[in-house]
């Protein structure tokens, strides 16, 4: 068992990690670039480019058009990137475990990046959807996935949640605990749906294993909200085995998010194996589900595992477990969210102040506020998040200059981008450009500080399209009772 230092663990809200010895405000990894309008091949989705004038474009769509039709902060989602990195990682895992002669079957997590359109595109490649609320359940429906292949997540389920989603007939639920088991089986059985029509479940485990980017933590304990222990699953699946309206498929467990290399992975297959072996005696498991977290890069300094080569590590590692436990491997699912949508997105902001801030007598950094921030992505204020950007409407030679990217809300923490070298000359009107927003930014967004949330528009050869519009202050203002009643004719109120 690997137990790396505790301080990895929790090892969120660190802003500036160690800086570089001879530039004390800049992080470690990032270097003084040689050219600081250069496009980081692994962080821009592959169809980014700048045109013979210096502007970025991306899907053959020019940012100057895209500013002048749909303004700006705007997200840009590359419709064949994200198609692309859906058959790219559902191969994977369909090519890794057929070496072994069993499936695969490769959910979007929904939660990643949401809408009707990209639940279309994922589809049409050949992914199931994993949804987590009823109001996910409700976009995946409207985007034209069908129920059973549909899986369902939550701690905490509705009971109206369960309801619909046994009604519709979703695929799979994955239940995260005993109340969850005694109050689905009587929605179940209420409508109908015992023997052969019983609610195909899994139980979510927790393997203690958390992972996240380059290393792994390993407990007996963890100390976190989701999923049964693996000491009490073997309780919970005899108790559902009683159950004549739940079926049980399999054993799911998610070991976290932006994780690079195998290590935990298979750590956790271990584990969950050993569970597997024990369950099977009382019944078949027919699946288990190893859920998403599968890194991509954000700035240079990161350079993700290709999912190749997680896949075939994280099936052998399975493999190897089930022939030293001598047991027949199970069929096997993925649930990847960040590693299909994240490199295809950009999001685009108009710079609208610059200032350059006096750290210590010799030290200054490039303060270049945009006209978003924490509301479009959340993530360097939720969790110390790195990213990188590049001014998109122009190249310039002035020297790299250290900026922090930051946003227009009331916090200081609102940063978009911690620590980058843009060109000394980054000045108001620009356009700047952050890469690797595709997941969990649009899903993230707030309305904080009543700023509406932008449009996403999806771009492929050439041609843009809205796919989701932009919030305006009328709609921010609809929600407001006190308007609406003021609003409304004497005699009604
Ligand atoms: C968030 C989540 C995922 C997707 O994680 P990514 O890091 O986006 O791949 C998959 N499964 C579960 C249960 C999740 O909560």
């Amino acid at each position: 068992m690997i137990i790396p230092p505790a301080s990895r663990f929790p090892p969120r809200l660190v802003l500036s990690v160690s800086a570089a010895p001879d530039r004390p405000l800049v992080p470690e990894w990032l270097g003084v670039p040689s050219d600081a309008n250069d496009l980081v091949a692994a962080v821009w989705p592959p169809s980014a480019g700048r045109d013979d004038a210096g502007v970025l474009q991306v899907a053959g769509v020019s940012v100057a058009e895209l500013r002048e039709r749909f303004g700006t902060p705007l997200y840009v989602l590359d419709e064949d990137e994200v198609r692309a990195r859906a058959r790219r990682v559902r191969a994977a895992f369909e090519d890794a475990t057929a070496r072994h002669g069993i499936q695969a079957r490769v959910y979007y997590a929904g939660k990643a990046f949401l809408s009707t359109e990209v639940v279309r595109w994922v589809t049409e490649e050949g992914l199931a959807v994993d949804v987590a609320t009823g109001g996910e359940l409700a976009v995946a429906l409207a985007g034209g996935a069908e129920p059973p292949r549909i899986g369902v997540h939550g701690n905490n389920k509705s009971v109206a949640e369960l309801e619909r989603a046994v009604q519709l007939g979703v695929g799979s639920i994955v239940i995260d605990s005993l109340t969850e088991v005694e109050r689905l089986a009587a929605i179940a059985e209420r409508l109908g749906r015992t023997g052969e029509t019983a609610q195909n479940v899994l139980i979510r485990v927790n393997t203690g294993v958390h992972a996240e980017t380059h290393d792994f933590l390993a407990t007996a304990h963890e100390d976190q909200k989701f999923g049964f222990a693996l000491a009490d699953a073997p309780a919970v699946v005899a108790r559902i085995r009683e159950l004549p309206s739940l079926h049980l498929v399999g054993v799911h467990c998610h070991i976290g998010s932006q994780i690079f290399g195998t290590a935990g992975f298979a750590e956790s297959a271990a584990r969950l194996v050993d569970l597997y072996a024990d369950l099977r005696q009382g019944g078949e498991i027919a699946v288990l589900n190893l859920g998403g977290g599968f890194g991509i890069a954000y700035t240079s300094a990161d350079t993700p595992t290709p999912i190749e080569e997680l896949a075939d590590g994280i099936v052998d590692a399975v493999a190897r477990e089930c022939e030293a436990r001598g047991v027949p491997l199970p069929n096997l699912a993925f649930e990847p969210g960040r590693s299909i949508v994240g490199r295809a997105g950009v999001t685009l902001y108009e710079v609208g102040t610059v200032k350059p801030v006096r750290v210590a007598d010799d030290l200054t950094r490039l303060y270049v506020s945009v006209d978003g921030g924490m509301s479009d992505n959340a993530r360097p204020a939720l969790y110390g998040a790195q990213y990188s950007a590049r001014i998109a409407s122009r190249v310039s030679d002035a020297e790299p200059a250290l900026a922090r990217v930051v946003g227009r809300h009331c916090e200081s923490g609102d940063i978009v981008v911690d620590a980058e070298y843009l060109p000394g000359d980054v000045t108001e009107g620009d356009l700047v450009a952050v890469p690797a927003t595709g997941a969990y930014c649009f899903s993230l967004a707030s309305n904080y500080n009543y700023v509406p949330r932008p449009p996403v528009v999806a771009v492929s050869s050439g041609a843009a399209r809205v796919i989701v519009r932009g919030e305006t202050i009328d709609d921010l203002l609809a929600r407001d009772a006190g308007i609406a009643a003021s609003a409304r004719p004497q005699e009604e109120m």
